[in-house]
């Protein structure tokens, strides 16, 4: 979007008014591939009825479905002008007919160039040699893998909520998990130069935003290949020191890779959200092992014991995948009876896909799709009474709440976050009385009381604004 935009491309999301249509993709699992194709399908339809007085005239593919199934778009959908891989987003000018972009100033930073071995770790290249990233079965995929990684000079659009914005600062993956093609979509694990994800996150406070989310396949790696040891906690440390910088998150911690000194930076910054969220995947040793991740219930659960220890109050969050090839009724079992223990703020379960070129997609013992289902429903049904008895103890609780807008269900209630809610995924803070205001403004810290507890989502009660 930062690339359209400077080269002259005017944004809008309203589709009838678009001259160039881009859809940016998912192909992780498959009901992310669905939903990707129908939208492209439905794009596709869009611009034919251009014709017929529309205002489309380019219909471009963008993301990981490209490099996944390149060639399969072009072919099946002719409407289809262009495709943009993850790797070589640049292309999306030429793709629009913007590859002359108004006076461009491009600062020359010393942090863009990655070499071969600035982006290699011993696990990645090992793993390389195994044909851990081997593409070899995709449709179209190109041989090599992805390696663009954007920099603190690659101009941006923010697409989220005015006091909110993401930082990427790593890409690519280099475990093994036998069911993810992610490595395979991503390429290796390579990390952003240090200074220059400070200078992305001070440039983004100075524009006005409160709360940076630090985002990659696995964060908690961040710096190994830049020959940084606990990359992530010193990353920390110096990003929290931001002035105006009030909320601090990173998403997502591989399990082994929480250190200790990771759990102390986040404990003495009063910045940096006591939130964490860790993707488990399962909690059945035997499953654990097949998925190529290791651990079992007994390790995780000294695990969670650690971390809260070293910040009390952490909200935990965490995903598991039901149905993998080989998962017993008593593996699930287990897995049941960890949730019910581990009592985590926040969970998400997903039903295996069977995804070609994931090693999982040769495994025997596949789980029938109507027990993968009714094992989701339980799972979800045991975090549920987890959840209402957790966020039942909410209330009374002081905290401060990033009011984002006018709720979606109503405009009677206002919404918003903690800091033991991440953008997008986690419950809602619905706020019924405004206290001492008459209005409240979006994208502002709020001194809250939490007056009642549902299964998911709490109310609240706006007590004073807070410090910001
Ligand atoms: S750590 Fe995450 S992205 Fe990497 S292979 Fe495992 S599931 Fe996929």
């Amino acid at each position: 979007m930062g690339l359209l935009d400077r080269a002259g491309a005017e944004m809008t999301s309203d589709v009838e008014s678009a001259e160039i249509l881009v859809v940016n993709t998912c192909s992780f699992i498959d009901a992310a591939k669905q939903e990707s194709v129908d939208t492209i399908l439905e794009m596709a339809q869009h611009k034919a009825s251009a014709g017929a007085g529309g205002r489309a005239r380019k219909l471009i593919v963008a993301g990981c479905l490209v490099e996944r199934y390149r060639d399969e778009i072009r072919k099946n959908i002719p409407e289809v002008d262009a495709v943009v891989g993850t790797g070589e987003l640049e292309e999306i000018l030429a793709a629009a007919g913007l590859d002359a972009p108004r006076a461009v100033i491009q600062e020359p930073s010393p942090f863009t160039i990655l070499t071969a071995t600035q982006a290699a770790r011993a696990e990645g290249d090992l793993r390389e040699s195994q044909g851990r990233f081997s593409r070899a079965e995709w449709d179209g995929a190109e041989a090599h893998l992805p390696q663009y990684l954007y920099d603190h000079t690659t101009p941006r659009l923010l697409a989220t909520k005015k006091a909110s914005a993401y930082i990427k600062i790593a890409e690519g993956c280099d475990h093994p998990c036998s069911f993810c093609v992610i490595p395979n979509l991503r390429g290796k694990f390579r990390s952003r130069r240090f200074e220059s994800v400070i200078a992305e996150a001070e440039s983004l406070v100075a524009q006005g935003v409160r709360e940076i989310t630090l985002i990659g396949q696995d964060t908690t790696c961040y710096g190994e290949d830049l020959g940084l040891k606990d990359g992530l906690a010193q990353l920390l440390d110096r990003l929290a020191v931001i002035p105006n910088l009030k909320w601090l998150r990173f998403l997502y911690a591989y399990p082994n890779k929480i250190t200790g000194r990771l759990l102390e930076t986040i404990a003495k910054h009063g910045n940096i959200c006591k939130y964490l969220d860790v993707p488990l995947q399962h909690a059945a040793g035997p499953v654990l092992k097949s998925m190529k991740r290791g651990a079992n219930a007994e390790i995780f659960l000294k695990t969670l014991e650690k971390v809260r220890a070293a910040a009390p109050g952490m909200a935990l969050r965490t995903s598991f995948i039901v149905g993998f090839p080989g998962e017993t009724e008593e593996d699930f079992e287990t897995l049941c009876d960890f949730v019910r223990e581990a009592k985590f703020d926040w969970l998400g379960v997903f039903g295996y896909s069977d995804e070609d070129g994931s090693r999982a997609f040769g495994l025997d013992g596949k789980v029938p799709a109507r027990t993968i289902e009714r094992r989701k429903r339980e799972l979800m049904k045991i975090q549920q009474r987890v959840s209402k008895q957790a966020k039942s103890e909410w209330v009374g609780r002081e905290l401060d709440v990033l009011v984002e807008g006018e709720s979606e269900e109503t405009p009677m209630l206002w919404e918003g976050r903690t800091e033991f809610h991440a953008p997008e995924i986690d419950g809602t803070v619905y706020i019924n009385d405004f206290g001492p205001f008459e209005e409240l403004t979006a994208a502002r810290f709020y001194r809250c009381e939490i007056t009642e507890a549902h299964d998911y989502d709490v109310v609240a009660r706006v007590i004073s604004a807070s410090g910001e």
